[in-house]
């Protein structure tokens, strides 16, 4: 990795892209709550990304006539609580940017180039938002949330003696439970 690929910051130096052989591409880690800062919490609804959750943003910086168009990926892991059966569940927001950047930004349409730096925070925060999950949030395998929500699981105790012994185990589990084996 470069050493431009390692600095963990949303702020890029314009200087970078001034030299004589400038810089093209920003990849960064940055932690959720760096985004925080600028506003709210990453959250829409129930969803949203831990501010411990790491936001991937890999761009490449183009001078172009009105100033710096931007284009890559921002990658934040999301997680929400599956409405159904209410365990834990997580995905990844990948979101593409296709943005520019210049000095008299027009609202809604391209994000404002600092005198000095170039920063990244707003575009990347507004990217993630525009790809986290609206909604009604679930587990991806229907037949393990139907089985995990509380409504079977109460279903199940009322009908048999094995209620201690289900809610130990693991819910994910819960399907093979059901399978039979004919070989041994
Ligand atoms: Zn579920």
């Amino acid at each position: 990795m470069s050493d431009e690929g390692s600095l963990s910051q949303l702020r890029v130096p314009l200087e970078r892209l001034q030299r004589l052989d400038p810089i093209r591409t920003w990849k960064v880690e940055v932690r959720a709550d760096q985004l925080e800062e600028v506003k709210t919490p990453l959250r829409i609804g129930d969803v949203f990304v831990p501010s411990h959750h790491p936001v991937v943003v890999d761009v490449v910086l183009a001078k172009v006539s009105e100033g710096v168009a931007v284009n890559g990926t921002v990658v934040a892991n999301w997680v929400a609580e599956c409405s159904r059966c209410l365990r834990t569940i997580e995905g990844d927001a990948l979101a593409q940017v296709e943005e520019l950047f210049e000095e008299n930004p027009r609202e809604g349409e391209s994000y404002p180039l600092g005198d000095e730096f170039l920063d990244l925070a707003a575009m990347v925060r507004e990217a993630v938002l525009l790809e986290l999950p609206v909604g009604v949030v679930r587990c991806p395998n229907t037949q393990e949330c139907l089985e995990a929500a509380p409504e079977y699981a109460s279903a199940k105790r009322k009908s048999g003696d094995e209620a201690e012994d289900s809610e130990r185990r693991d819910p994910r589990w819960a399907a093979l439970d059901e399978l039979t084996f004919e070989e041994e």
